[in-house]
Parts: C-alpha cells; structure tokens; sequence
C-alpha cells in the first residue's frame, strides 16, 4: 500500500483513467470479435439461403416453405386429443391385419422358441424341412411375380447349390486359408467390369447386395469430398425415381439428399434442375440405368457432363438393369443412349456403377457388385484399423466375415450361363416386356384406360390409369386377388411389372393380359355403376389394401402413420 509514490489525489487522477481505457479496450475487442462471429454467422446464413434460392428458384422455395408449414399444420392436427385417439384405434386394427397375414397359427402350427434339448435326428429334420417348403406360398413358378426371383430354373439351382456346398465353410475374410474364394471373387469383379467397359484402371468390390453397394459408393464418395476438398456437410442430388438405398445411404452416412424431379412425359431426371442444386458441399450426382418404378434410363450423357464440368463423382445405378443392359444390343434390342456414347465407363463422368448380381446376373441372393473408375475411388470406401487390440484390422466393405459359398455360387452361375446365356435371357425378357407394353397400348379395353409411363426400355413397365373414374391401385388390388403380385407405386399413382425369367415361360404373359382385360373390364363396370348410384366420380374412397395405403395413408403430408404401419410390419417379421 505505501509503496505508491503518488500522493492520493493524484493517484486517483492518473489511475482510475488508465484502468477506464484498458476497459475501454476491452470491450472494443470483445465487440469486435462479435462483430466478426456476427458477419461469420450472417455469412453462413446468405450462404445457405444463396445455394436454397439458386437451387429451388424462388417460386420453387416458396413451394418448398409451403410444404414445410403443411405438414407441420397436419402433425398438430394429427395430435389433437379426439384425432389422435382415433388414429391409434386404426393403427391397432391395421397391426393385427398384418400379424394375422404374415404369422401362422392354429393348431397344426408349432413354434420353436427355444433350443431342443436332444439334438433333432436327421429324419426328423428332413420331415419338419420339407413340410416347411411346402407351407402355403406364392407359386412364383408360375410366372405371376413381378421381380423376385429372376431365373429360377431347376438346373441352375443345382449348379448353385453344388457350389455353394464345396465352399461351404469358405469366409473371404481368411484369404489364405480360403484361396479359391480369393480367386473366384476377383474374377467375378474383373467379367462385370468388363461387361461396364471400365478402363485398364477400373477397380471394384462384391457386396451382400445392391443396397450394400449403393452404401459403398456413396460412403466413397463422402470420403473423397473430405479428404480432397475439406466438405464437412456433404450434400448429394439424386433422381426422385432412384432407389430407397440412396436415403439410406443419406441417413447412415449423414449426407444430405436432394431429390430432382423426373417429370412426364419422359420421367428422366430434370437436367437443369441437378444443375442448379449443384454447390460447393456436393459430393455425388446420380442417375439410373434404369430406375425401379418405370424401368426407365435417366439421361447418363448429360450427366455425365455435368460431373466432368463441376468435376463431381458421378454414381449409375444399373442394380436392376445388372447384366441386361450391357446385353440390350447383342440381344437386337436399342440400347439407352447408345448414340451418346452409353451408360457405362464409356461416358467420362461416371465414377461408379452397381450391378447386382443376383437380379438379372442370376446368382444366388446376397451377391452385387460395385465398381469404381480407379483404385483410388475404391479405397474410400474400405475400413482400415490398424490399432485394434484383435491386430491389424482391414474389411473392404460393412460385413467383416462373408459367406464364400455365396461368391461361389455367383461365379459358378456366371461361368454355367456365359455371355450367350445372358444374352438369350435378355432376348426372352425385353420380348416379353414388349408383349405387355403393346397390349397396353393397343388392346381396345386396356389402351383406353391405362396408360404406360414413359418409354422403358428394359425388363421394367409401369403404367397407370388414364380414367379418372378408375383407380390404378383398386386395378392392382384386383390383380392380386387374381395371384398377380404386381408392385404398387406412389408419387405419381401407378403399378409396375417387372419382367423376369420365369414369366417368359410360355402361356403366362397371355394369362397376365388377360387378367388385366378382365380386371379393367370389371373396374369399368364398377366405375359406371357407382356414378350412376350417385356416387364420386373420382376414386379417392378406395377399398382394398394397397388402395388404403398408397390411395389415402400416401396422400397425406405427414407419413408418421404409414411409418408406424411399416415399423409394426417389421416387428411381426421378428415373431416366432
Ligand atoms: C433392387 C434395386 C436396388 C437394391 O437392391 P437390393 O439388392 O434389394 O439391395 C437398387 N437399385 C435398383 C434400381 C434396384 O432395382
């Protein structure tokens, strides 16, 4: 205290100041510094809403905030006490209605909830096996299921299951101990790489399925954004019409999804729309060849040439179209974009393709392929752990061990059908495709009230109804009382049929337009009687099952309901 050498009053004139400034000059640094956080903020906000703007155009934002208020209005509604109750009576209903179809029960029905004590004896197996196989199903030898089973045939089932059962132990992940399975798996990925016309660098993977590899190209390429271009918020745009595995890739790996409408007539993706929602956080455009619900080939040149310009990875889902789209020309048939230089590798932007070898490839299921341009592109996608207390861990894809009897399943398959095999099957099915796409458009019941969308090229053909007195799902859900399993579409209404090996056996696509005929024929009626009682003209109070589900659940905006359906759905998959 006494060591202040200025007397009192002067202390008090010279410091006080002093300790004011250095107060002064801290508050103008903290201001500053929010000044700066405030501009960052601020910056990130113009930033964003720039790339919403430029994406959606201003008409398009507004249509987008619309929806948003919409749905939240009808999430209130939804929970208002009286609704609410309502809606869960309905959705108990609607579980037991699914329980009752997928769980047997009954007297003549046992259920194992535990392990037998004594082990079974052969014979017991074999009896409770076989009466397993006979349990009341779908006759998909019939040729009245759309997709499904793709071959089937009973000497490639044996050919199958003789391989899978030399190799029945084999788990790729012990590549020593399993050569063989080593050996037949890179040759699986070398003839499918060929068969995309990848250059001398092309590199790929097998995976469990086409899900699998969607997940890894994605996973990819949400890697190379980071490692090469620092994107912490990836973002990726796909066509509407590409499959639920990309969502899923979405919400696994965090990437945010832009869908791009694929509007009529042509239901390709709209061009100029992937082109405006193109920023800096994107990391993979994609496009099908062909989609699932039409069947259709979006426009991979164009595509293509936006990857190449903005230099971002470009992913072709050919799942479905597997191997009858490198088959298309061999087997006389025109091949989508053929004169625009293809689909595949040919075209410089596609970084990757997936090719499920267990649809049109005819493998055993559990078995895809996806493939890369490079090597480089590959390694995104592997998992490296070199710190694990286990030892140095390394797995190409999700599953650490795999099933080696599957990959030899696959390239017995490949090898028993070769490249004629292929391109026969591919001739009987796109034949077949076109006999129900010419009805459709010719038969004088059918062309008045249906109608096909686009132009699909494929195994695929989707169609919806023309009359607005009939509806598309009422027509499938008469088509499935037929035995018909059709697939039912959404957004817009439609139902598809996808062409596979078994209903090009003879007589059953003549069954299948015959069906239809009828079942038009009957809805017509139906519609006629129904506005002459008085009733709606249009088909919006629709009855039956997939009417119920993708008529009224689908129209609302909020799909909290149908969500709730598909869990309970599941969770019945899990009951003994
Ligand atoms: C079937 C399919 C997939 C995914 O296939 P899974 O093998 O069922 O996982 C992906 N894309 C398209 C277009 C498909 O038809």
């Amino acid at each position: 205290m006494g060591s202040s050498p200025l007397p009192v009053s002067l202390q008090s004139k010279f410091q006080r100041p002093r300790a004011a400034s250095r107060l002064r000059d801290l508050r103008g640094n903290v201001n500053i510094l929010r000044n700066i956080i405030f501009a960052l903020f601020l910056l990130r906000i113009v930033r964003k809403s720039f790339w919403f703007l430029r994406g959606h155009g201003i008409f398009g934002s507004v249509v987008v905030l619309y929806r948003h208020l919409h749905k939240t209005a009808y999430t209130v509604f939804l929970n208002l006490p009286g609704v609410k109750s309502q809606v869960s009576k309905q959705l108990e209903v609607a579980k037991k209605e699914i329980e009752d179809k997928l769980v047997p029960t009954g007297p003549g029905v046992t259920r194992y909830l535990q392990l037998p004590k004594e082990p079974w004896t052969r014979d017991q197996l074999n009896a409770e096996l076989e009466s397993l196989a006979t349990m009341k199903r779908t006759r998909w030898e019939e040729g009245k299921v759309s997709g499904a089973v793709y071959h089937g045939e009973q000497f490639l089932l044996d050919i199958q299951s003789d391989a899978m059962k030399l190799f029945s132990v084999a788990n790729p992940i012990h590549a020593d101990v399993f050569p063989a399975v080593r050996k037949m798996e890179a040759e699986v990925v070398a003839m499918v790489l060929s068969l995309f016309n990848a250059p001398a660098s092309g590199a790929g993977t097998t995976t469990s399925g086409g899900t699998e590899s969607i997940l890894m190209a994605c996973l990819s390429a949400r890697q190379k954004g980071y490692a090469e271009r620092r994107i912490r918020e990836p973002e990726m745009i796909i066509p509407s019409t590409a499959h639920a595995a990309f969502h899923k890739a979405a919400s696994y790996f965090k990437i945010k999804l832009h869908l791009v409408d694929c509007p009529a007539p042509e239901y390709m993706v709209d061009i100029k729309r992937v082109r405006r929602l193109i920023n800096p956080n994107t990391v993979l455009l994609v496009g099908s060849a062909p989609n699932y619900p039409h069947g259709i080939v979006d426009n991979i040149p164009a595509l293509s040439k936006l990857a190449v310009s903005y230099k971002i990875p470009l992913h072709v889902d050919c799942c479905l179209g597997s191997f009858i789209m490198p088959c298309l020309s061999k087997a006389g048939f025109p091949s989508p974009w053929a004169d625009e230089g293809g689909f595949d590798f040919r075209q410089p932007g596609v970084t990757s393709i997936s090719v499920d070898t267990h649809k049109y490839g005819f493998a055993p299921k559990g078995n895809s392929c996806v493939l890369y341009r490079n090597r480089q592109l590959r390694e995104y996608q592997y998992f490296v752990c070199p710190e694990w207390s286990g030892g140095v861990y390394g797995s190409p894809t999700i599953a650490g061990s795999r099933p080696g009897a599957l990959i030899a399943g696959c390239w017995a398959s490949m090898m028993s059908i070769g490249e004629k095999g292929y391109v026969d099957a591919t001739h009987k099915i796109v034949s077949t495709k076109l006999t129900i796409e010419n009805a459709i458009k010719e038969h004088p019941v059918l062309k008045e009230t249906l109608r096909i969308l686009g132009r699909p090229m494929v195994s695929v053909v989707a169609f919806d109804s023309a009359d607005p007195t009939i509806s598309i799902y009422d027509i499938a859900d008469a088509m499935s009382r037929r035995q018909w399993h059709l697939n039912s579409l959404q957004d817009p209404p439609g139902v598809h049929v996808a062409v596979t090996l078994p209903m090009t056996r003879p007589g059953s696509v003549d069954v299948l337009i015959d069906d239809l005929v009828a079942v038009v024929a009957e809805e017509k009626e139906k519609a006629v009687e129904r506005i002459k009682a008085g009733g709606p003209i249009d088909q919006a109070k629709a009855k039956g099952s997939s009417a119920q589900l993708y008529g009224v659940a689908g129209s609302l905006p909020d799909k909290s309901i149908v969500k709730e359906l598909v869990v309970a759905y599941l969770d019945t998959l899990y009951k003994a």
